[in-house]
């Protein structure tokens, strides 16, 4: 069974971690740099904020291990803020973390008014899918080498590179775990 670290200082991780408990992983909920002394065989990153979400992890000393961690390659599941800390370029802030997926993406990229949405889009490997949207950032420019999985009005809402899985929308709201199989599917 594999076990799946979920960043947990703030945000949407719970949803996350009940889709993944459905489907037989064991999540353990990364809080402090002490949650990370023993290494789990994948990482999830949730929606929520993503500025708090990257102070949060500066703050509490998981900067550094967890991207240690996604240099050596673990797999990784990254929902709307968690795009943005994987994102190697933001187009409108300047507050990058991560920078391990070469795309380059944009924040609140629907406006505030029409920021939340759901649609029905097709991803590629697994079919059409109910898409949430919450104040979600797109990805404006994705690398030679990313595959785009996904995308909703011309522009790229999912995409898969190396170990990494990022989505621009929530497939952790509602009951359609296929996305979330996939990223099990990536373990070791
Ligand atoms: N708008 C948020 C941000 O910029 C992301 C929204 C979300 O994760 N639902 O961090």
């Amino acid at each position: 069974m594999a076990t799946i670290g979920v960043l947990a200082v703030q945000g949407a991780f719970i949803e996350h971690e009940k889709m993944l408990s459905s489907l037989g992983a064991e999540c353990v909920e990364l809080r402090s740099a002490e949650d990370l002394k023993k290494k789990p065989d994948g990482l999830v990153l949730p929606g929520g904020e993503s500025t708090v979400q990257r102070k949060l992890l500066m703050e509490t000393g998981m900067y550094k291990p967890i991207k240690a961690w996604l240099d050596e390659g673990m797999p990784v599941l990254a929902t709307c803020a968690g795009l943005i800390l994987l994102a190697k370029d933001l187009s409108n802030d300047t507050r990058t973390c991560f920078r391990t997926l070469p795309v380059t993406v944009r924040r609140n990229a629907y406006g505030r008014q029409l920021g939340s949405f759901i649609t029905e889009a097709e991803v590629r490997h697994i079919g059409p899918m109910r898409q949430n949207f919450i104040r979600a950032p797109y990805i404006e420019k994705v690398s030679p080498e990313v595959e785009v999985l996904s995308k909703t009005n011309g522009h790229v809402t999912a995409v898969h590179y190396k170990n990494q899985l990022a989505l621009s929308f929530h497939p952790e709201v509602g009951h359609d775990a296929r996305l979330h199989q996939a990223f099990l599917n990536m373990m070791p």
